[in-house]
């Protein structure tokens, strides 16, 4: 039997048509976009059509929106600090308490400089569901404030904040607005020239694209400030020999995420929605952390109360299905995740949880081995648990596990 990949918020496959479509740009078509000959023209006409599938895929107004980056963690950095720097009277920053460390990590390192370089960060909190208070947005929100960035989508959970009402809000206060959309781009519907939203990231190897190469929109009329500077490319915008292959794969990936737009939110919701129905009907004290009313189609994050995420990880992976843990960050550290932890969720489930995330490769059949082996692999660590006996809690949670701050 061949493996199962549930794990498409960390990375995808690329799609053989996105390989295909690069394959050219290896060898003969191997021209510097700048140059002044055939060479260099071909590369660039292939590079433009690659910038309109982009701004297709976002409803932009422009082609001229769409800078290629290296990856979303740039693009995140390069709109934060751009507008830092566009708008050097204001020294304040709003995002959220659940960003992706691309987000949260800039921020703390901005709120750590000394003195008069240092900036207000403001973390936005979420409540049990993962949802934001715009009333607390609204008392943060000032004329003091330079940038609101805020995910699309969360990458742990799924759940969708509404950021074009949240755009709205900065653009009446003279802040910019930024997006981390890695999540949410080729998952949902986007139509950025409805919205105030200035500017987006977007990261190719979480849509069928390869790893390395990413865009940041900026809107038409957005003050900018480069983060590399040097040659012309990008309209100045990104200095750098652009990946060509790279962008121009990005391009084509761009294409079949909106071509699988339906079938994402109805076919991949349905196996989602499937898999989470199933587990938690066979599983006692399991619960979908998030808000599973604004959610992403692909991503089901589990709370199996009384185990540990990693042991499901690993008799998981024994049985070759590959799942992702959301309860203890890659570095080994046994704590959860910022995001289970901003939410509230009690010790006792926040260490149990298991991200499933789907793509359009997956299959119902791969969903049915999946729903088969879950509930035997939950009863079995849940046997090993002191916590746990003749199927239910042993202990109180209140007796031992104190909710997180
Ligand atoms: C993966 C991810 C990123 C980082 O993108 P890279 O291209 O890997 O740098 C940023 N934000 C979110 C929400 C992500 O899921």
């Amino acid at each position: 039997m061949s493996d199962i990949y549930l794990d498409n918020n960390a990375t995808t496959k690329v799609d053989p048509q996105v390989v295909e479509a690069m394959l050219p740009y290896f060898t003969e078509q191997f021209g510097n976009p700048s140059s002044m000959h055939s060479f260099g023209d071909r590369v660039g006409k292939a590079l433009k059509k690659a910038r309109v599938q982009l701004q297709e895929l976002l409803g932009a107004a422009h082609e001229s929106e769409i800078i290629f980056t290296s990856c979303g963690t740039e693009s995140d950095s390069t709109a934060i600090l751009s507008a830092l720097k566009a708008m050097p009277e204001r020294r304040e920053v709003i995002t959220t308490a659940v960003e992706h460390p691309a987000v949260l990590n800039l921020c703390e390192h901005l709120e750590k400089q000394l003195g008069e370089d240092g900036y207000v960060i403001h973390r936005l909190h979420v409540d049990d569901k993962g949802r934001l208070d715009l009333a607390e947005y609204r008392k943060k929100l000032s004329d003091r404030t330079a940038i609101v960035s805020a995910m699309w989508a969360n990458n742990e959970t799924g759940t969708i904040f509404p950021v074009e009402e949240m755009a709205e809000m900065a653009r009446a206060h003279g802040a910019q607005f930024h997006t981390d959309a890695v999540q949410a781009v080729g998952k949902i519907p986007l139509d950025l020239k409805r919205t105030a939203i200035d500017m987006l990231s977007l990261s190719g190897h979480k849509l069928h694209a390869p790893k390395g190469v990413g865009v940041l929109y900026v809107r038409r009329g957005t003050r900018f400030r480069p983060l590399l500077r040097g040659g012309h490319q990008e309209r100045g915008r990104r200095a750098g020999t652009e990946n060509t292959a790279s962008i121009i794969g990005l391009g084509k990936a761009a294409e079949l995420a909106l071509e699988h737009l339906t079938f994402e939110n109805t076919c991949v919701k349905a196996m989602r929605d499937r898999l989470e129905r199933d587990i938690l009907a066979e599983v006692p004290n399991a619960f979908a952390t998030g808000d599973t009313s604004a959610r992403l189609p692909n991503t089901s994050n589990i709370a199996f109360e009384y185990i540990e995420g990693e042991g499901i990880l690993l008799m998981l992976n024994k049985e070759g299905i590959a799942a992702s843990s959301g309860s203890a960050c890659t570095s080994g550290s046994l704590e959860p995740s910022h995001v289970m932890r901003a939410m509230g969720i009690p010790y006792t489930a926040a260490h149990g949880t298991v991200r499933f995330s789907l793509s359009r490769y997956n299959t119902m059949d791969e969903i049915e081995r999946v729903v088969g082996v879950v509930p035997g692999i939950a009863a079995h660590l849940r046997s090993l648990s002191p916590y746990w006996s003749d199927g239910r809690p042993a202990v109180a949670e209140e007796a031992f596990a104190p909710r997180f701050a």
